[in-house]
């Protein structure tokens, strides 16, 4: 069974309060296309991150989390000066903080700031199909003129998720993934 791969350029997901501090108060996301997991979309709106040594742009992916969350490859982690800590999306405690700055405002947030674990996202049948357990790491293989193994790729499985695997542009660059990349359990 073939894994569809897609590549997750740098965005950050806002809270609530974060959101109407960079935005304005009641500020509601504007949708610019939908993404493969149900209900996310990335939005048209953008901030940007800023460090002492450097700044970037990141879209914004909505709909609104409980905790601001950035991620970015380890790539723009250099660029910003930010120690990369590569966790599981949604686990960012002890993580590194950062200015961000929207149009209507700026934050300091505390933490947040993460390079999200390679992962693939399944509903229950495609976990069963494919014999995985939610939470188990696999190694999965791209093939092709960059083809490369990955492992460590954490498997979370939830009903409403469709069968696709998630790298960051880092990753994705280094195997030459493009639109029409699958990738193998192995
Ligand atoms: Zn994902």
């Amino acid at each position: 069974m073939r894994i569809p791969v897609e590549v997750s350029a740098r965005h950050v997901h806002l809270s609530r309060k974060d959101l109407e501090k960079l935005f304005g108060k009641d500020y509601k996301l504007r949708k610019l296309k939908d993404l493969t997991l149900p209900g996310e979309f990335s939005a048209k709106e953008g901030i940007k991150i800023k460090t002492k040594r450097g700044e970037l742009s990141l879209r914004v992916v909505g709909p609104e989390r409980k905790e601001t969350q950035v991620e970015l490859s380890i790539t723009d982690a250099f660029c910003l000066g930010i120690d990369p800590v590569v966790r599981v999306s949604g686990s960012i405690e002890s993580t590194p903080g950062a200015f961000l700055i929207g149009p209507n405002g700026k934050i300091r947030i505390n933490n947040g700031v993460i390079v999200a674990q390679r992962h693939i996202h399944c509903n229950k049948k495609e976990a069963e199909k494919l014999k995985l357990k939610n939470n188990q790491t696999v190694s999965v293989e791209i093939p092709g003129k960059r083809g490369l193994v990955f492992k460590q790729v954490k498997v979370r499985i939830k009903d409403n998720y469709i069968l696709v695997m998630h790298l960051d542009a880092d990753e994705g660059n280094s195997a030459g993934v493009d639109k029409k990349t699958f990738g193998y359990l192995i």
